[in-house]
């Protein structure tokens, strides 16, 4: 059915109040402008409120936007263009703020030949904010909150330009991906917030701090006089992290290593001192972390180092470079060897004697440390099955096994065909897993260690004390040994440090665990273990790692070894 429908005037107002727009009209030669009624929707002010344009424009539009809006209609009754336009932000009757664009054309009428200056208001305060959200979203990090790799670029793009002097501090969070797993995403999530807003205080208006990524963050220091305030700087912001912070009423403690880079003295070239404070971070890390370095020209030579080590790597099975030697590890009550840990040696023809230290991570991080893993198990099983031939009895061989060995699908496969090969009794094996991979390790990769214990295989947690995992932690573990890191005997003469020994010791022994000090090395530090009844020792006191000849010497002779 058709309906008669006849457009009049209200048909407009309707259809402006709609479209959020004013209509407006100013003839220029009696200066009274006409507004549409429903300018009071939109400011709260009538239709008759202004005399002209001029006039609206003193009244209504706020104080900092109405020279330009001034400058605007001035620049349209000049006769420099043809439209008018202008955008500006009004205060409305009743205090808000908002966005308007006016636009305008003059006509002429043909009769009398008056002069119409008419256009629209438009109401732009979603559109407006909208921008400024989209703005805000590409300058600053939507997690912290804090300014971006966007803005990050161009503050220093703009300082270079303008020949200031400043430094860059590339910050990143030691072992963020440890927390990451260990307590969630979430939690993740919050600690780069807090840490943020903490970095914030630690740098006060010393600079800026930009999030890069993850949890790599960017310092520009723009008050720049001498490396002493930027080394002031560093060292608060790593005194600020002395203290545990709370996050989700957990107490947590959280290092972070930087690399810095001055301009324009090592460069004026963003890209060049991104890599530069990228390298000093690097050597940070490399020299054991929670610390900064200085740019320095030589940073590249580790680097290359590092690439060096990695193309060596390649070929050092295939060049026989790789031999393995032997630690004892002796109960300290009998001197008795209760068994030997294996570890790994690089004898690279290009580099010379390289420490697993420096390599295995390379490896790790190229997935070399498969085919390096295959290559240890098979040495050391061999070597197992040389000494049953001739008759010596181990009792116990551990092996260190990388967590990128233990994801690969055919692990277990793997393990098992060596050892059976060489018809070694999986109850002489030992697998070594450290403390953070068994944090890390998913339900299904538990089961893998579920399959070694099955099969008769030993499991020890390796450097244990240096992940996040508390003691409670160590009741669900399906393993048979722990092993004290280094660290804690180093320090064993301080009171935290023995208290903490001796309550892993004596829940170890309540749970079943064999317990292995590490790394002892001096009289005192043994005797203070006995007497927290710690009796299995691995270290230099007793032996270094030895050439399997001198095991098999060592064990043929009696099974015992005497302190240094
Ligand atoms: P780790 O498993 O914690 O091995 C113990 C390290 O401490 C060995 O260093 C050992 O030589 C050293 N050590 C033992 N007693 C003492 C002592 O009294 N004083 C001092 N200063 N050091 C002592 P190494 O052989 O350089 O190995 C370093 C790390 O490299 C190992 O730490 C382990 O994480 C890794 N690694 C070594 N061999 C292998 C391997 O065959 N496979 C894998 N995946 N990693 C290995
Ligand atoms: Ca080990
Ligand atoms: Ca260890």
């Amino acid at each position: 059915m058709q309906t008669n429908y006849t457009y009049n005037e209200q048909t407009y107002i309707r259809a402006l109040r709609g479209a959020n727009i004013v209509l407006w009209e100013w003839c220029t030669e009696n200066s009274k402008i006409f507004f549409s009624n429903n300018l009071v929707d939109i400011t709260g002010y009538d239709s008759d409120s202004f005399i002209n344009l001029l006039d609206f424009i003193e009244k209504i539009v706020v104080s900092d936007d109405r020279t330009s809006a001034k400058n605007d209609l001035t620049f349209f009754m000049n006769g420099n263009t043809t439209t008018y336009r202008s955008d500006f932000r009004i205060l409305t009757k009743d205090g808000k703020i908002k966005y308007f664009l006016i636009t305008g054309k003059t006509t002429k009428t043909s009769k009398e030949g008056k002069k119409f200056l008419s256009g629209s208001l438009m109401d732009i305060t979603e559109k407006k904010l909208l921008e400024e959200q989209i703005k805000y979203l590409a300058y600053y990090d939507s997690l912290t909150g804090i300014p971006n790799r966007f803005l990050f670029t161009n503050n220093l793009r703009i300082m270079l330009q303008n020949s200031k002097k400043g430094a860059l501090i590339f910050l990143d969070i030691d072992g963020l991906k440890l927390v990451n797993d260990t307590f969630g995403h979430d939690y993740g999530d919050l600690l780069l917030i807090i840490f943020s807003q903490l970095m914030i205080s630690a740098i006060k208006d010393s600079g800026k701090i930009y999030r890069m990524a993850g949890d790599e963050f960017m310092i520009i220091v723009d008050k720049f006089n001498s490396y002493k305030e930027v080394t002031n700087l560093c060292d608060n912001i790593l005194n600020y992290l002395k203290k545990p912070f709370e996050v989700k009423y957990e107490q947590i403690y959280i290092t972070i290593s930087m690399g810095i880079s001055i301009f324009p003295k090592d460069s004026n070239d963003i890209n060049e001192l991104y890599k530069y404070s990228d390298l000093a971070l690097y050597k940070s890390k490399i020299s054991g972390k929670n610390n900064f370095t200085f740019f320095q020209k030589n940073i590249f030579d580790l680097y290359n180092r590092r690439l060096t080590i990695e193309q060596e790597l390649k070929s050092a099975i295939k060049n026989n470079e790789f031999h393995m030697l032997y630690q004892p590890q002796i109960n300290s009550k009998n001197n008795e060897i209760i068994g030997f840990e294996s570890l790994l040696r690089w004898e690279s023809q290009k580099l010379g004697c390289i420490s697993p230290a420096e390599f295995i991570p390379i490896a790790e991080k190229t997935g070399l440390i498969v085919e390096i893993g295959d290559w240890t198990l098979n040495c050391v099983c061999k070597v197992i099955h040389a000494m049953n031939i001739k008759g010596i009895e181990l009792k116990k061989m551990s092996i260190n096994v990388s967590p990128i060995q233990l994801r690969k699908p055919d692990f277990i496969y793997k393990f098992t065909n060596t050892y059976k090969k060489y018809a070694v009794s999986p109850s002489i094996l030992e697998v070594e897993i450290t403390e953070g991979t068994l944090i890390n390790l998913s339900t299904s990769k538990l089961e893998t260690i579920d399959i070694l214990l099955k099969n008769g295989i030993r499991v020890s947690i390796d450097d244990f004390g240096t992940g996040y995992s508390s003691l409670n932690y160590l009741t669900n573990l399906p393993i048979n040994t722990i092993k004290i890191d280094k660290s804690f005997i180093d320090n064993i003469y301080s009171k935290k440090n023995k208290a903490v020994v001796s309550c892993i010791i004596n829940l170890s022994k309540l749970l079943n665990y064999e317990v292995i000090a590490e790394g002892v090395e001096t009289k005192k530090q043994l005797d203070l273990l006995s007497e927290i009844g710690c009796t299995i020792i691995q270290g230099y006191y007793f032996s270094k790692p030895l050439p399997i000849c001198e095991v098999e010497k060592l064990l043929i002779k009696g099974n015992t070894l005497g302190g240094a």
